[in-house]
């Protein structure tokens, strides 16, 4: 089956066909036909592709609107130039998978769309105004240009963290708010986590149950998550993926009054300083450079500028802290596992992470995490008491992958 990935933002489209079938999910043999993504739809877009293992190629064309940019890329898709491969007509794809961001309350796992599942995906618009109305847009463009027969699926970003207890979900505040407009913990980034567990109980030959971890996803966006017998007890993102840890343009937790305070302070509406929380903070507003880490790195590298090097500190620490409640919340982990673009790339600062944490018997091997960039691979020495993993994150994989299962009514893996 050959399934068409798609995560579509404000004004862009990424975008990933994949080969894969239960035998090929079984033997972990999945094809990846391409990858890419369309930016700056609107005007003069920007599409950057792969296809298959052949070097990336960038190209412009005029796409007006989501729909025009889908249109294009099926076209290009089945085109001969493009010269991705299985693929001669619009009918060689036989499923898409979109990542969505908010499934709110409703829903624990993927599933099929059909016009009520996309009427509660439309009803999780309040809980994600910024991000929900791309999906839904998505999905209707794709059912306007292939019809109802070409089967959706709906991955949520939330569903992994839906069996999150009580404890750790509610906010202290008045519990009318959360009965009247469902304000409580959802947490984000839930397919990479539940990716990154995977692969752990895999490479570790454990079950589900046996699975008690410290998941770090730290990329542009940033979450962690603390996991129980295969599910999070807890995890940093919240109501929104403002809460936790310090990402690259976002502040992560801050002191609400802060809120009120800089509005008043500044002249700025209180939407206002959500948005400078969310786009002018983080690395990014401590550094006052950038949200780029690896830029930070070598601005810290060639001129040691203090606001980086403190940017940096703050990123880190806020990431040992979570480690630090984490553990105390699980009553200890096995294991703690690095992913996302930083996570996975950077020993620099999964070093400066993991510095401190040898009172409870962490041993990192200074090679083998210098050696990890980009790849699966344990850190930690083998007299470890904890061990911690790089572990590349695959959401798209994940996408495909559940898009089959429940195109063909598979139950879930266990
Ligand atoms: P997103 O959350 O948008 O998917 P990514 O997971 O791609 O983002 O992560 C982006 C971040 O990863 C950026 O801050 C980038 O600088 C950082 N990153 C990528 N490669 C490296 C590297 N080799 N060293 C340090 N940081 C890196």
């Amino acid at each position: 089956m050959n399934v068409l990935v798609l995560n579509s933002g404000s004004s862009s489209l990424k975008f990933q066909l994949i080969g894969t079938d239960l035998d090929r999910i079984q033997k972990n043999t999945d094809a990846r036909l391409c990858r890419g993504v369309i930016e700056r739809i609107g005007g003069e877009a920007i599409i950057s592709a792969t296809v298959g293992n052949k070097p990336r190629s960038v190209f412009t064309e005029p796409l007006a609107n989501l729909p025009a940019a889908l249109d294009f890329l099926v076209r290009w898709i089945v085109s001969e130039e493009s010269g991705v491969s299985d693929i001669q007509s619009s009918s060689d794809i036989h499923a898409v998978g979109h990542r969505v961001v908010h499934g709110g309350e409703k829903f624990s796992e993927s599933a099929v769309i059909n016009d009520e599942v996309l009427k509660d995906i439309e009803n999780c618009i309040d809980l994600a105004p910024l991000h929900n109305p791309n999906n839904v847009k998505c999905i209707q463009a794709v059912r306007k240009m292939f019809g109802l027969k070409l089967p959706q699926v709906a991955v949520f970003d939330t569903a992994f963290h839906h069996r999150i207890p009580e404890q750790a979900y509610l906010y202290a505040v008045p519990y009318h708010l959360y009965r009247r407009h469902h304000i409580r913990r959802y947490g984000f980034h839930g397919t990479s986590h539940r990716y990154v567990a995977f692969r752990y109980r895999f490479l570790n030959k454990l079950t589900r149950e046996q699975t008690r971890i410290i998941t770090l996803h730290l990329g542009n966006g940033c979450s962690a998550a603390a996991i129980d017998k295969g599910y999070p007890v807890d995890t940093s993102m919240g109501m929104t993926p403002l809460e936790g840890l310090v990402m690259g343009t976002r502040s992560g937790d801050v002191d609400p009054a802060i809120v009120n305070l800089i509005a008043t302070k500044e002249g700025l509406l209180t939407q206002e300083v959500e948005s400078l929380l969310n786009t002018q903070s983080g690395l990014l507003g401590i550094s006052g450079l950038t949200n780029d880490m690896r830029v930070l790195q070598q601005e810290l590298k060639e001129h040691d500028d203090r606001r980086v090097r403190v940017a940096i500190q703050v990123f880190c620490y806020r990431a040992k802290k979570y480690i630090g409640a984490y553990l105390a919340a699980l009553g200890g982990a096995d294991g703690i596992v690095f992913t996302g673009g930083i996570g996975e790339n950077s020993p620099e600062i999964r070093k400066q992470i993991c510095e401190g944490l040898e009172w409870f018997g962490l041993k990192l091997d200074e090679g083998k995490n210098q050696e990890a960039v980009g790849k699966e691979e344990r850190i930690t020495t083998e007299d470890s008491k904890i061990h911690v993993y790089v572990i590349p994150t695959d959401e798209e994989l994940l996408i495909a992958r559940d898009t089959v299962r429940c195109v063909l009514g598979e139950p879930h893996p266990s």
